[in-house]
């Protein structure tokens, strides 16, 4: 089995790999995307017309990274010529501190936020019901994940990437600090560098090659909830709740209003899901949409089964350690950032420059 020379292998074709496989190309890398999975699939965490976009964190270092990703997805848009980012607005709001934390890190960042009151948001977006202060970002929204991934592997291959789907990565040999072999099913790639961006599944793949953080695989399900009023204004949206859950949520055209708890699912292992929802934890978040949404029919809804792989910070891990480039543990909150990702991996292959220690292993 002879294989194939190449500088970088990227494994996953989700949001992160696809992102890091458009930036190396456009550096000139000669790169290769293998992905296990067929076109668009829905067994990861990438799938689905919306994700909330925000510059709205509590830690500048989000912050930051969320204002990369910013100007890299109107770049990636410019490119492909397909609309991916739509601002809409985004509201947080609860009885909780971290919303001041959140609004101070925004105002010290110099981003636009404001404090509205309940009843001017309610008279705003009449949907959702505030629970305390509410804070209000404009520069916030909603991405397009399909269309995104759709977009990344599009630009790729423009640039001279190879993207290979239904493509799975069976094991990675270290040959040492410049060498790694990739083996699919019947095949090996001989590579500078492997960039490993397999979502649910790093453990499996790297679990014997590196130390990880530890890292949670849910399966999580939110939901389409059916607006009442077709021309209401909906913002993204998040509640905070002490003690309790954190909601959040945005509309979706043409689906409907999607509310979800952030990362209760049960463990589970990717290869081994069910798809369904929890039927207990579906009637909590109808109870809460019945509380919360007035905007929404709480009877008519359809469930979305998804992925979280969680790090006990919620931190990322972006890291290099020979010749393997992991990224991982995006912890239900990844995708705003899937460009600026994308950047950090080919750094990290190409010039070794590492990202803000946060990121590093064993950060966890
Ligand atoms: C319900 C839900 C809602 C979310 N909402 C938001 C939001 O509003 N805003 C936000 O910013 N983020 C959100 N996120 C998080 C975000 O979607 C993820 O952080 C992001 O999609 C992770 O991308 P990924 O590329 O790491 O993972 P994935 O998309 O899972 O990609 C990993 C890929 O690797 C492939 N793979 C695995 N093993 C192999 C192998 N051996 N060989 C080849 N290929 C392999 C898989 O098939 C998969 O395609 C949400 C996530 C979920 C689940």
């Amino acid at each position: 089995m002879a294989g194939h020379e190449v500088d970088v292998v990227v494994v996953g074709g989700g949001g992160m790999g696809s992102a890091a496989a458009w930036r190396l190309a456009g550096r000139g890398a000669d790169v290769v995307l293998l992905e296990r999975f067929e076109p668009g699939h829905v067994r990861g965490a990438s799938h689905g017309a919306s994700r909330i976009f925000r510059v709205s964190y509590g830690e500048p270092v989000y912050i930051r990274l969320a204002q990369e990703a910013h100007g890299l997805w109107r770049e990636l848009e410019a490119e492909s010529g397909v609309p991916l980012l739509t601002v809409t607005g985004s509201v947080n709001h609860g009885r909780t501190p971290d919303l001041d934390v959140l609004a101070d890190a925004v105002e010290a960042a110099g981003v636009p936020g404001q404090w509205l009151a309940a009843e001017e948001a309610a008279e705003r977006w009449p949907g959702l019901r505030y629970e305390g202060k509410v804070f209000f970002h404009p520069a916030s929204g909603r991405l397009h994940a399909d269309h995104a991934v759709a977009a990344l592997q599009e630009r790729a291959a423009a640039l001279g990437a190879v993207v290979r789907h239904r493509t799975p990565v069976v094991s990675i040999t270290v040959k040492g600090d410049d060498a790694v072999d990739v083996h699919t099913g019947d095949d090996v790639y001989h590579a500078r560098r492997v960039v490993v961006a397999a979502g649910a599944w790093t453990e499996k793949l790297l679990g014997g090659l590196m130390t990880l953080p530890p890292l949670r695989v849910t399966q999580e399900q939110p939901a389409h909830f059916t607006p009442l009023r077709a021309d209401d204004a909906w913002p993204s949206f998040a509640h905070h709740r002490d003690g309790e859950f954190g909601v959040y949520g945005l509309a979706t055209p043409g689906e409907g209003i999607k509310i979800g708890f952030h990362g209760i699912g049960p463990v589970v292992d990717p290869d081994e899901r069910d798809f369904r929802p929890e039927p207990r934890q579906l009637e909590t978040l109808r109870d809460y949409a019945r509380e919360w949404l007035p905007g929404v029919d709480p009877d008519a809804y359809t469930p979305i089964s998804c992925t979280y792989t969680t790090t006990p910070t919620s931190d990322f891990a972006l890291d290099r350690v020979g010749p393997i480039v992991v990224a991982a543990g995006f912890s239900g909150h990844g995708f705003k950032f899937v460009p600026a990702v994308g950047r950090v991996l080919a750094d990290l292959a190409l010039t070794g420059e590492r990202p803000d220690a946060r990121f590093r292993l064993p950060a966890f």
